[in-house]
């Protein structure tokens, strides 16, 4: 039986597949250092030092209630302020330092990023992308570029996502775990985290990553992290949360049936793993990639695809168990499409990953052909995937034509 949370899981991994939500601006960037020093067991402070002064940072949409209830401006005249655009630092008159603390806050919602995910162990996944965003500075609002100092505890181990200080939000690791190498990641787990999803994890990764290093002859200059997180392990049910940011895989594990590790459930996290690691190699481009404008039906549609031919590939799933994710699959895009046809509410959150798998399975091109010229244009190119980017490069007779 599979809780709901399952399917709000994939939903927001596709969230965090196209996952730069920060406001962009054409000018060029405002640039800020941000130091994050870790100061005490829950609490931890950001400290804003600006290339040129600003009225405004811009830091988006409210993530439930943690900056108006978590955060507290400490640099006098400044403050946080909502209005419909979202949340913003300002004060009377510009600045370009700010120093803000900030409390560990618990709560969440499923279409936003875990502000703060505190493990068992003390160890914390800090998203940095909530102190990201824009500036402005008059009515110019430009985008703020920031780079990352992290400051731990005495004697904590700091570890950040190789992209993190590309403009792109991921989690930093506040902890006393060291980052364990597990074949082609680096792995920090909760000790909380049930051991089948450790031994999962340890099945899957080198397999499945090795896949994808020969399919597209790409790699990263530091291997790609994984945080694993677990909690409220008391709670009826079963859900994860994450999935694939720039250089990081997330996953927040939940639920009283976390523990029994059943084979319906040791086989979709099997699936899950090979789908974000699939968004990890997507990503794996110099410029393009996926943009806000890519349909996710590409690349959540892909990654079913590519993590299917992974599966398989790699020996961890039979002919059998690959066909049955199939007509699941096949099933669940009939509903949706019957649901669609009749007028009826459809959960359309699921389109992407089962109609657009067959739509991406019905090029005749195979998927790992297909990504891999896709990964050449998208980088050839600067565009982001999209439906005319299949198009082409599926028509094409040869690989590699550059
Ligand atoms: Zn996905």
């Amino acid at each position: 039986m599979l809780p709901i949370a399952w399917t709000r899981l994939l939903v927001t991994a596709c969230a965090l597949a196209g996952c730069v939500a920060n406001a962009r601006a054409a000018d060029s960037p405002v640039r800020a250092t941000v130091t994050l020093v870790h100061a005490s067991d829950a609490a931890w402070r950001a400290e804003y030092r600006l290339s040129e002064p600003v009225d405004a940072i811009e830091l988006g949409p409210p993530i439930v209630e943690y900056r108006a209830s978590a955060w507290s401006l400490k640099s006098p005249g400044l403050s946080l302020a909502r209005d419909a655009a979202g949340e913003s630092i300002r004060g009377g008159k510009s600045f370009d330092r700010a120093i803000v603390e900030i409390a560990d806050y618990a709560p969440w919602a499923h279409d936003q990023y875990i502000p703060i995910d505190r493990h068992s162990d003390g160890g914390h996944a800090f998203y940095l992308g909530h102190l990201m965003g824009s500036v402005r500075q008059g009515t110019r609002e430009r985008n703020l570029l920031v780079t990352f100092e992290l400051v731990g505890l005495h004697g904590e181990n700091v570890l950040l996502a190789e992209q993190a200080n590309d403009d792109q939000g991921t989690y930093a690791y506040f902890g006393p775990q060291q980052a364990i190498d597990a074949g082609a990641v680096r792995l920090v787990v909760d000790p909380q985290t049930p051991r089948w999803i450790r031994d999962t994890i340890d099945a899957v990764v080198a397999p499945v990553s090795s896949f994808y290093q020969q399919a597209f002859r790409r790699s990263w200059k530091a291997s790609p992290l994984l945080i694993i997180g677990a909690g409220r392990l008391d709670e009826p049910g079963f859900s994860i949360k994450g999935g694939a940011l720039p250089g990081e895989l997330f996953f927040k594990i939940a639920g009283q049936q976390a523990a029994s590790g059943d084979t319906q459930l040791r086989t979709m996290f099997e699936q899950l793993v090979a789908h974000e690691l699939a968004h990890i190699w997507q990503g794996l481009v110099r410029r393009g990639g996926t943009g806000e404008a890519t349909e996710s039906w590409i690349h959540e549609g892909g990654a079913q695809a590519l993590s299917l031919a992974a599966l398989e590939v790699s020996g961890l799933w039979n002919a059998q168990a690959a066909t049955a994710f199939k007509a699941k699959l096949h099933a669940e895009c009939v509903q949706i499409r019957t649901a669609q046809a009749a007028g009826q509410a459809a959960d359309t959150s699921r389109e992407a990953y089962t109609c657009g798998y067959e739509r991406f399975a019905a090029y005749p091109t195979g998927p790992v052909e297909l990504w891999r010229r896709l990964l050449a244009e998208t980088e050839r190119s600067g565009a982001p995937y999209s439906a005319a980017m299949v198009q082409r490069v599926s028509a094409r007779t040869t690989s590699g034509v550059r």
